[in-house]
């Protein structure tokens, strides 16, 4: 592996993307709200840690899961759910393995063996817990962010936060504030560059024009704020796209646009 590579957890990651973003238009501002002093302090500058990473909080708790599975299904399928979860962080318990085929008890394993070696593994995973949710949100977050459009409508509902919150922001992080009460422009790292750059596929996220410059390099390469510092959006790492100049120029301080269009595996 190069030393960039990351194992992920996709299947869990893509389960949590999916509760996340179906979730949204009921409990989105809820759920913003719940983790908000979190998400302040991410969206200040661009952060690896963006505010949706602070968003999934709000949906992903390993802990209660198969809390929730032990109780309320058979013990054989919440097993199963640990098991695989855990194979898909990449952790490997050196506990034992019930044998729910081999046990007598066929109704409900409540006071056989197999119950005390399946709390043995719910343990293992409360002990584990941070390391689980985390690998998973952070997965999550690879498909997320492929969604502009989603992007979009979440940077304005955080909009509507960071409005409602600005006095506290400017209270506690003076230096992050203009004198017209709006987060001030951050520049842009070179992880974040990249990102924006290979997700949008070098082209501009509205005209769709060529911005890879390997032939001809007249294109400049702008990153664009989705929803704009002047409509109360923020420096969070999620809120960028790929814009050409023209654009970026006509796009204009007040405007949210941004597009769904992207180029499917089948048509590369
Ligand atoms: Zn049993
Ligand atoms: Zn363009």
């Amino acid at each position: 592996m190069a030393t960039k590579d990351q194992h992920l957890a996709l299947s869990s990651g893509l389960g949590l993307a999916g509760i996340a973003v179906s979730n949204f238009w009921d409990c989105g501002s809820e759920a913003m709200n719940t983790f908000k002093e979190d998400i302040i302090i991410s969206i200040l500058k661009p952060n690896k840690e963006t505010a949706i990473h602070h968003y999934l909080n709000f949906f992903q708790n390993i802990e209660e899961e198969v809390d929730m599975m032990w109780k309320n299904t058979d013990l054989d399928e919440a097993y199963e759910f640990i098991f695989r979860t855990l194979e898909e962080v990449k952790l490997k318990p050196d506990l034992p393995e019930p044998n729910f085929e081999s046990c007598e008890e066929d109704c409900g394993h409540f006071d056989c063996e197999c119950n005390e070696i399946v709390m043995q593994w719910i343990a293992y995973v409360s002990k584990n817990l941070d390391e689980i949710d985390k690998l998973i949100k952070h997965s999550a977050f690879q498909f997320i962010f492929q969604d502009r459009n989603f992007l979009h409508n979440f940077h304005i509902e955080l909009a509507n936060l960071i409005e409602r919150e600005m006095n506290y922001i400017k209270a506690n992080y003076p230096e992050f504030v203009t004198a017209k009460n709006k987060l001030r422009r951050k520049t842009f790292p070179v992880w974040l560059k990249q990102a924006v750059f290979y997700r949008d596929k070098g082209t501009c996220a509205i005209c769709r024009c060529d911005l890879s410059n390997l032939v001809r390099t007249q294109n400049t390469i702008h990153i664009d704020h989705i929803v704009p510092l002047e409509l109360f959006g923020t420096n969070d790492a999620s809120n960028m796209q790929l814009l050409c100049e023209t654009c970026n120029t006509s796009k204009g301080a007040r405007s949210t646009a941004t597009s769904s269009i992207n180029v499917p595996y089948w048509n590369l």
